[in-house]
């Protein structure tokens, strides 16, 4: 949740770049790999930066959110090369009065034929979390982080317990980053209706979650790059992991009883160690 006054627009196109540029940086987002989204639940006039306009069926109707803004990654699109022209690489949609079409603006320079095919899963997470906690801001950022995509290869990390009590272990501030973990999906089909089903539960919980064999959805009612931090804590503490597995597992990482007395100092309620 956002109180006003609210970020400027030319603000949350330069957020969303620096974002995109430091999942990047973490080599997150190979090729076109990735994609963002913000929802906007205040009045924004989006024709300045996006004079185009035209017309779009919503992947599913979201009535309550009518006048609601994303900011959407297009297809194809590099997350890296965002910063460089943030409104050749976006789309601005604006949920009509129906809920179920919207008015997509886009910039004269856009780089896109469509926007991102997981817009389904951003658009129902984003739906179903502004219905169950009201925020008015939210940030949703898919990327594909290699060590937690490599470890969820490995069956026993497929196991939340078993992956949050070995990945949070490496570092103090993960258990206050990170005090619901990091939850885990099997491997769903690219875009299914079962991946964007599964992500929406996930995302209730957790702040980031693993879709198995294929990357990780991250998201944050708080700003855009409090989301790509949150890639990049989940990411790091799978690096550690992965290198104390090549090491022989000779780290001992912080015991459960550190970690209360980190969760403790900070007022963090967690129910992992
Ligand atoms: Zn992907």
């Amino acid at each position: 949740m956002i109180e006003a006054p609210y970020p400027e627009f030319d603000e949350l196109l330069t957020m969303i770049g620096e974002a995109g540029r430091r999942c990047s940086d973490i080599e997150a987002s190979e090729g076109a790999a990735g994609n963002i989204s913000v929802y906007l639940g205040w009045q924004v006039d989006p024709r300045r930066h996006f004079p185009l306009v035209e017309t779009i069926s919503l992947p599913q109707p979201v009535p309550e959110l009518a006048g609601g803004v994303f900011l959407v990654t297009g297809s194809g699109r590099r997350l890296r090369e965002i910063i460089l022209d943030p409104a050749a690489n976006l789309g601005c949609v604006v949920v009509g009065e129906n809920g179920q079409s919207g008015r997509l603006y886009t910039s004269p320079r856009r780089l896109f034929q469509h926007l991102t095919s997981e817009f389904n899963s951003h658009l129902a997470v984003h739906y179903r979390l502004a219905m169950t906690t009201h925020t008015n801001f939210q940030t949703v950022i898919h990327a594909q982080p290699p060590y937690l995509t490599y470890l969820s290869h490995i069956p026993a990390y497929q196991d939340t317990l078993y992956l949050n009590r070995h990945l949070l272990r490496w570092q103090p501030e993960l258990i206050v980053q990170l005090p619901e973990g990091i939850g885990h999906i099997p491997f769903r089909l690219p875009g299914s209706p079962a991946l964007m089903q599964a992500t929406v539960e996930a995302l209730q919980k957790h702040r980031i979650v693993i879709w198995g064999k294929h990357g990780v959805m991250a998201r944050s009612d708080v700003s855009i790059k409090r989301a790509s931090d949150r890639i990049e804590y989940a990411e790091t503490a799978a690096r550690y992991e992965y290198m104390n597995l090549a090491n022989h597992e000779l780290g001992e990482g912080l015991s459960p009883e550190e970690i209360r007395q980190v969760a403790q100092a900070f007022g963090v309620k967690q129910d992992i160690f």
